[in-house]
């Protein structure tokens, strides 16, 4: 298995943070990783945890990688970590009947999460006695009340407990969880590692290097996009946005706003293919010196995340494609 840490790439910032604070004795009780999904968030939240609870840490704090609470630490193929310390939340993970709860969480990582995995446990020293890691994944889906209930074990966590709160979208997550925790930014990854990641991960070369480039740094992004229908049905959606919103035929866009019609599972990730082109359009007429195409395509930018939050949320993806093609074509 190995120390994870050590296998993030591309994000030294962050992880050279994590190793001071490991060499020192004096990690952080509540990081938020933030940075967009896919650049190796989850790797570096199990990896810290793998740190916090191997039996036989390194004389810098860091996993041995060998040991039993290093395997059990980090959770394989989607399956939870089998570490009775390392604690993951999020919504809809658990039955209800687990947390205590009669319905599905649809929307919120509900309140009886967090109770029935944190505050329940608060009182307790860690099973093995090294430390407690709660990784939350999407944090921006705390609820309030949840999140709200998390505050004071936050502010004021018994010793040995850690929090490591994931999420994409740092600015939906409330003000009270932001100032009581320590942000670590993970940036999107340049392409190069992506491919590295990805051939790490058995793919092909070349394909590997196709997808990376258009993954706008996510390794997520890069793996849908390996296979080639996936890539040719993003290239193809792109073209037509474009083609929509430079063209006087308004009917080409409403043919396109009809693909709202989708729905809120495919949407996303085209969405997001046109946005990486977006910046990469930006970034290209910055770097040609053309300030003006790079501020209307970083607006249109903007306008895409807008929208790919709101199909997350509960807008109604139909409206919010007709809302997104009037807009690109107004900058
Ligand atoms: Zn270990």
């Amino acid at each position: 298995m190995g120390a994870l840490l050590e296998t993030v790439l591309g994000q030294t910032t962050a992880i050279e943070t994590l190793l001071r604070g490991l060499a020192a004795r004096k990690t952080h009780h509540a990081y938020l990783f933030e940075g967009p999904s896919g650049v190796g968030k989850e790797r570096a939240a199990f990896g810290l945890a793998q740190a916090l609870v191997c039996e036989a840490r390194t004389e810098q704090g860091t996993a041995c990688g060998t040991c039993s609470a290093c395997e059990r630490a980090v959770p394989l193929d989607g399956a939870l970590p089998r570490h009775p310390d390392v604690i993951v939340l999020q919504r809809g993970l658990y039955d209800p009947s687990q947390i205590g709860r009669k319905s599905p969480e649809s929307r919120e990582i509900s309140i009886d999460q967090v109770r029935t995995l944190v505050l329940s446990r608060s009182a307790f020293p860690p099973h093995e006695g090294l430390a407690k890691v709660f990784v939350i994944r999407d944090a921006d889906e705390l609820s309030v009340s949840s999140a709200n209930a998390l505050l004071k074990t936050l502010e004021e966590p018994t010793s040995r407990t850690h929090f490591v709160l994931l999420t994409a979208r740092k600015a939906a997550l409330l003000s009270t969880i932001l100032s009581r925790t320590l942000a670590l930014r993970f940036g999107h990854l340049a392409s190069s590692v992506v491919a590295k990641i990805l051939v790490g991960r058995g793919v092909e070369q070349a394909a590997a290097e196709a997808a990376a480039e258009l993954s706008g740094g996510s390794v997520e992004v890069a793996l849908a996009l390996t296979d080639p229908d996936a890539r040719s049905e993003v290239e193809s959606f792109v073209a037509r946005m474009h083609e929509a919103r430079v063209s006087p035929d308004a009917g080409l866009g409403y043919s396109l706003a009809e693909e709202g019609k989708k729905g809120k599972s495919e949407l996303p990730s085209l969405l997001a293919g046109l946005s990486i082109s977006l910046a990469k359009a930006a970034n290209d007429a910055t770097r040609a010196g053309d300030f003006e195409e790079a501020v209307k395509s970083t607006v249109r930018f903007d306008l895409v995340e807008q929208a790919i939050v709101k199909l997350r949320g509960n807008g109604s993806a139909q409206l919010v494609m007709e809302a997104l093609v009037i807009g690109l074509r107004a900058t």
